[in-house]
């Protein structure tokens, strides 16, 4: 009965498929006890089963197919039966039946408990003593087979027992190579386990694995492959290291790695040399490993293996590991420096007891005001070299990029980036309570002369005007502006005026003088800005053509007049005489072309589309006067007093006419350029080493050269050079200055270069960068100035340089510099570039250089460009601690009359508050904010329009003295100014202090501005894009959302970065937020918002290095882009006002829900939202908040780290780099976090459902 259906299917000719199930069937029947008593047909059936499995392929398909019980059948026979053929003929079965699959059925059978069954047998078979070899042989195949699938084997086996059954297996069978595969197979699943692998080691494994592996032999290499990846396995644990390195076994592994580069010709057996060299990298990442490493000529070894490698591109895996061993091997050294201290020291008058500079210099409270070269013996701590680099207690591929950039950097660990988000409901309330009462601020009413002014016995007939404007202007110097500083804020001394009545008009005052200063008490020395006159008034239009002629008469003349300490006169520059080239002609020629239509020629549609007028910034630089420049220069104040002026700030920059595309990056760069650092160390004797220029050499940093060297010098206005050594013929290591009275902050980069030869290429390394990656790897060339391009009409920077890459190298950073963090290294930036001209001099830098000089040149040209309609009134803020003067900006449009309407209209406009450059080194912040100036000055409709609207107060440079002296991130108090908002020191931080107190004094009057923005760089991001403040948005990235969902919020802070991104083609929404973080509660952004009440408080972020998105993507960014976003910013002011329809301020706050109505849809899909489930936040909506980090880490696998250990990313990373560079889009990050964002989202809207 049980029979009928195989005996049918019998009758027809027996298929197969019935054999297997009687089979089956028969084996099932006997489980248990027939099969102990009857093994002899157990054998029969098994062996018959594994004779139809071994010749008929698809009968293991029957056994294995879904809905049948085979292999249950078959592994409870093989858990029954006592008899050891019958055991081997069922082994045999499941290897035939595993061997095929692609493991699936390898998954079914550790499903079904195969594993377990399986070290049993093999437990119970060696306590037992009667372990055949065979059945051992097949056991380990099978557990070879399932230690691809069943992750827990190496467990399961530790706790059976099973571990050392095959460490003694394979101790006592060392010869046997049939069953030595197995079981090694075995182990190096066994070992992949790290509590195994410690145990392993101790029953002997290492000293086993390398009886196996040495003396070298070509025999077995199957065996010897396994061998090597068991060994890797086992060193993956430290203690295992230890172990192999106290053995001796480095050199060991070193050998046997030659023994195997030598004889593999034919690269066949790549595999295990790759092995060999995990287990030396696994080795080499505790201490004594690679001191045993070293200590065995291994950075020779490998170096010289690899180089014979490098020609052939299937090695590239071997090459990578080798080099990542060697970077981690190579011996940490110190930086070529007396000390990390700047080389220069400004002595400050106040020094706070907690601050830097009194733990740097320990410098007492109080102290002389001089200034003084830093050269005294140097304290210790200062930077000591910190050998704590080992790693022994965590993974060595931690190293985690904790660096966080810019406006606003803060050094933290991106995994707790929500630690970081303000939780404070209290905390995100603007909080308007006056800190300071009014009197005390009744000084800065001067400030504001435009609130009070009644135009009274003026009439507003445009040429009058114009002459008292100008009159007024060019007055100024003769009459001091007040410098509030905190001596003369004391509100005794302040004669405080009507500044509260704004309407109808104050009368009696003179409208355009500026504020009236007899009350105010020692005024401080006359600026050299306004003090400087100029009788040479060219009309614009000859500007342009004269100027470049003017140009090359001051290189021949001028030159030796005013740069009395240039160290290059007599050189061919100041000495050529220059002739009126047919190029030179051309120069002109083009630049008139320019001036007469809309851009530059070929890409005159450039500025279609947008309602734009920019003003056209590639005419021959409209604000650049020579002259002027150069008197500029003299009455800029700098710490190591320089006299010299740089070409390029003198000839000016005009942009050129073509874009520059993104660099594609080579494959292998960085490699073969860790390969000549490494080389270094095997060859030092090719090594030149010699010093060029030296800033710790006070007296004569720049040293002669013999002719076979370039020189260097960068003693000039943002110059920051501090060391230049010569270590190959063409190649040159660079150490850049620290920020004054700091430590550290190197990025900015300005030197000049001369002596060199043509069409050679130079390498130039940057040895003490400090930041953990740079736009350098995706992208981003420097820039060069060539002082003969100029002269032959091209003055101009270009993107530049080929080769370049950014990476960790071996100089130590001391944990002084690192804020206490061990084991850091300084990255090297790299680039190679040849020259076009002998006897040239040229500039690197590393953006756009704008000096305070520069921007002094620009204001003084501005005032030129006034026509009658414009009000611009310049005044004085303060003077910094360094002696330079710090300018504000009024600029609005006259009143239309005298009338009292119209007076009326003047004063109320709304103000907009702009600022710029707190961060020295973030140079493109000046180059937009240059666009914005020119655009509010300029003669169109819309910029008239725009001076009707609003006032402007603007304070262009909020860093003078970090910006003079070639900071990168500082002012002269060693601190981050824009970390300095909450509470400026008014000695200190005096800029922000006076910048703060106007704000203050517009809060007191009801007069808070509409719009605040402090323009800043970005280094670590592509395009250019904003930061706000939004308390919901703060919120949502918070998990207190209960009480704060009552939360209702005005959504205006949207509208001006979304009208950007509509006109502004560089500038992407996806890359803003507006959520309030704690580290950066100090910074202008937060506190004016926060504090002032101002809403729309921001900070504008442009990259330094190009876009990925709209119509600049694939290109770098120049100054016209960059001053074409400082138009569109002016602009997109007018679209704010225009689509209020309302001049008041007050209205234009009351009507913002309608803006919203007016907006694109994902404003207004946030609107409804909100107006559907108030308190509901939006989830579709555009990104709120994106990481700081920049290209996302699994977009570019760049190896700049020795560290890494990750054996996946090592292999082809750079050729996914390469093909990557160009397809970096942050915008996959923000969607990343939307989308996160809205299953966050949709399980709170469950919960208020659920409510
Ligand atoms: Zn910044």
């Amino acid at each position: 009965m049980k029979m009928n259906k195989p005996k049918m299917a019998s009758e027809k000719g027996v298929p197969s498929t019935s054999k297997v199930q009687i089979l089956l069937a028969q084996l099932e029947r006997m489980t248990g006890d027939s099969m102990l008593k009857d093994p002899e047909a157990s054998r029969q059936i098994t062996s018959k089963l594994l004779h139809l499995i071994q010749t008929q392929e698809k009968t293991g398909r029957e056994v294995m197919s879904k809905g049948t019980s085979g292999m249950e059948v078959i592994l409870s026979s093989l858990e029954s039966t006592r008899d050891s053929q019958t055991t081997l003929n069922i082994l045999c079965i499941l290897s035939e039946l595993l061997t095929l699959g692609k493991g699936r059925r390898v998954g079914a059978f550790v499903s079904k408990g195969g594993t377990g069954v399986l070290l049993r047998i093999l437990i119970s078979a060696s306590r037992e003593g009667h372990s055949s070899e065979e059945l051992m042989l097949q056991l380990h195949s099978l557990l070879a087979k399932v230690g691809l699938k069943d992750r827990k084997l190496g467990v399961k086996a530790r706790l059976s027992g099973a571990v050392n059954v095959t460490v003694n297996l394979i101790k006592k069978n060392l010869q046997n190579i049939k069953l030595l595969l197995p079981c090694l197979q075995v182990l190096r699943v066994y070992s992949v386990n790290m509590v195994n692998a410690i145990s392993l080691g101790k029953s002997g494994a290492i000293e086993l694995m390398f009886k196996i592996l040495a003396p070298y032999s070509k025999k077995n290499t199957s065996l010897i492959k396994v061998t090597v990846d068991a060994l890797a396995a086992l060193l993956k644990s430290k203690t295992n290291a230890r172990r192999a390195v106290e053995a001796g076994y480095v050199s060991t592994l070193l050998s046997l790695y030659m023994d195997w580069h030598r004889h593999d010709t034919w690269h066949r057996h790549t595999v295990i040399r790759k092995g060999l060299l995990c287990c030396l990298r696994n080795i080499t990442n505790i201490r004594l490993g690679r001191r045993a490493f070293t200590n065995a000529d291994g950075m020779r070894i490998l170096y010289n293996s690899s180089s014979e490698c490098l020609t052939v591109r299937t090695l590239d895996p071997l090459v990578n590991t080798s080099s990542l061993i060697m970077r981690k091997c190579f011996p940490k050294n110190r930086l070529p420096l007396p000390t990390i201290k700047s080389a220069f020291h400004h002595q400050l008058t106040h020094v706070l007891p907690s601050g830097p500079v009194a733990q740097l210099y320990s410098q007492p409270p109080g102290g002389r005001t001089n200034t003084q070269l830093c050269n005294e013996p140097l304290k210790k701590v200062d930077d000591v070299v910190d050998d704590s680099d080992d790693n022994e207690d965590m993974d060595a591929d931690t190293e985690i990029d904790t660096e966080n950039e810019e406006d606003e950097k803060d050094e933290k660990d991106p995994r707790s980036v929500n630690e970081d988000i303000e939780k404070d409901i209290n905390k995100l309330h603007p909080q308007k309570s006056p800190s300071r009462p009014f009197e005390e601020l009744k000084v800065y009413e001067r400030f504001f002369v435009e609130l009070t002014e009644d135009f009274q016995g003026h009439n507003i007939d445009c040429s009058t005007t114009a002459a008292t404007t100008s009159s007024s202007s060019s007055a100024r110097p003769s009459r001091p502006v007040i410098v509030p500083t905190a001596q003369a804020l004391s509100p005794n001394h302040v004669t405080t005026q009507n500044s509260q009545v704004l309407c109808p008009p104050h009368k009696g005052r003179d409208p355009l003088s500026p504020p009236s200063t007899a009350t105010a008490p020692l005024p401080p020395p006359a600026l050299q800005l306004d003090t400087l006159r100029f009788s040479k008034e060219l009309s614009k239009k000859e500007e342009m053509q004269q100027e470049l002629l003017h140009a090359l008469e001051c290189v021949s003349v001028k030159a030796e007049a005013f740069l009395n300490a240039d160290k290059h006169k007599g050189s061919s520059i100041s000495t050529r005489k220059p002739s009126p080239s047919p190029l030179l002609l051309e120069g002109i020629a083009i630049r008139c072309l320019a001036g007469g239509g809309s851009d530059c020629g070929s890409e005159g549609t450039e500025d279609e589309g947008a309602v734009l007028e920019v003003p056209d910034t590639a005419q021959l630089l409209p604000l650049h006067d020579l002259d002027l420049y150069v008197e500029m220069v003299k009455g800029t104040h700098s710490v190591p007093q320089y006299t010299e002026v740089a070409y390029p700030d003198y000839f000016g920059h005009v942009a050129p006419t073509f874009r520059e595309p993104l660099l594609e990056r080579v494959y292998g760069v960085q490699r073969s350029k860790i390969f000549q650092d490494i080389e270094r160390l095997i060859h030092p004797n090719e090594i030149l080493d010699k010093l060029l220029y030296d800033l710790d050499v006070p007296s004569c940093p720049v040293i002669e050269s013999d002719g076979e060297s370039l020189k260097f010098n960068s003693q000039f206005e943002s110059g920051n050079l501090r060391k230049a050594i010569q270590v190959r013929k063409y190649e040159y290591d660079l150490v850049l200055n620290s920020d004054i009275n700091s430590n550290h902050h190197h990025q900015w980069f300005y030197f000049e270069v001369s002596g060199m030869r043509v069409a050679t290429m130079y390498r130039f390394n940057i040895i003490n960068c400090e930041k953990s990656n740079s736009q350098f790897n995706y992208g981003m060339q420097v820039l060069m100035y060539s002082v003969q391009e100029a002269i032959i009409g091209r003055p101009r920077w270009v993107r530049t340089g080929t080769d370049i890459c950014y990476y960790k190298n071996h100089f130590a950073r001391s944990s002084i510099a690192t804020g206490g963090q061990k084991g850091k290294s300084y990255y090297t930036m790299s680039f190679s570039t040849s020259f076009r001209h002998k006897d040239d001099v040229c500039y690197f830098a590393y953006h756009y250089p704008y000096t305070y000089s520069s921007l002094k040149m620009h204001l003084f040209k501005l005032e030129a460009m006034r026509t009658p309609e414009i009000y611009l009134r310049q005044d004085v803020l303060c003077e910094t601690l360094g002696g330079n003067s710090c300018p504000l900006l009024t600029i609005t449009a006259m009143p239309e009359s005298n009338s009292s309407d119209h007076i009326c209209q003047f004063r109320n406009r709304p103000l907009i508050f702009l600022s710029a450059r707190v961060h020295p080194g973030e140079t493109n912040a000046s180059w937009v904010m240059k666009g914005t100036l020119e655009f509010l000055m300029g003669a169109s409709s819309q910029a008239a329009s725009l001076r009707e609207a609003y006032i402007f107060k603007i304070v262009p440079m909020l860093n003078p003295d970090g910006v003079v002296n070639g900071n990168d991130r500082c002012s002269l108090s060693g601190e981050d100014l824009n970390r300095q908002w909450q509470n400026p020191d008014a000695e200190l931080h005096p800029t922000i202090y006076h910048t703060k107190s106007l704000l203050q004094y517009l809060a007191h009057t009801q007069r808070a501005p509409l719009v605040f923005c402090d323009y800043h760089g970005h280094s670590r991001k592509k395009n250019v894009f904003m930061y706000g403040c939004s308390v919901k948005e703060t919120i949502w990235q918070t998990n207190i959302s209960a009480a704060s969902t009552e939360l209702q919020e005005d959504l205006g802070y949207r509208a001006l970065p979304k009208i950007l991104s509509q006109i502004a083609p560089a500038f992407s929404m996806g890359s803003c937020s507006f959520v309030v973080e704690r580290s950066k509660e100090s910074t202008a952004r937060v506190v004016v918002w926060r504090e002032i009440g101002v809403q729309r408080s921001y900070t504008m972020e442009s990259t330094v290095c190009g876009c990925d998105q709209g119509k600049y993507k694939g290109f770098q960014i120049g100054t016209r882009e960059l001053e074409e976003m400082g138009a569109q910013f002016c602009v997109a002011l007018l679209r704010l006002k225009r689509m209020t329809g309302v001049h008041n301020h007050q209205h234009l706050l009351d009507l913002e829900s309608d803006l919203i109505g007016t907006q694109p849809k994902v404003v207004r899909c946030l609107s409804t939202q909100l107006q559907r489930v108030p308190g509901v936040k939006l989830s579709s909506c555009s990104t709120t908040y994106v990481m700081d980090e920049d290209e996302p880490s699994f977009l570019e696998a760049v190896d700049y780290s020795a560290e890494s250990n990750d054996e996946d990313g090592e292999a082809d990373s750079e050729a996914g780099a390469s093909s990557r560079v160009m397809s970096g889009t942050p915008d996959s990050c923000a969607v990343r976090l939307s989308d996160s964002e809205s299953s966050k989202e949709a399980w709170k809207t469950g919960c208020v459902a659920n409510q």
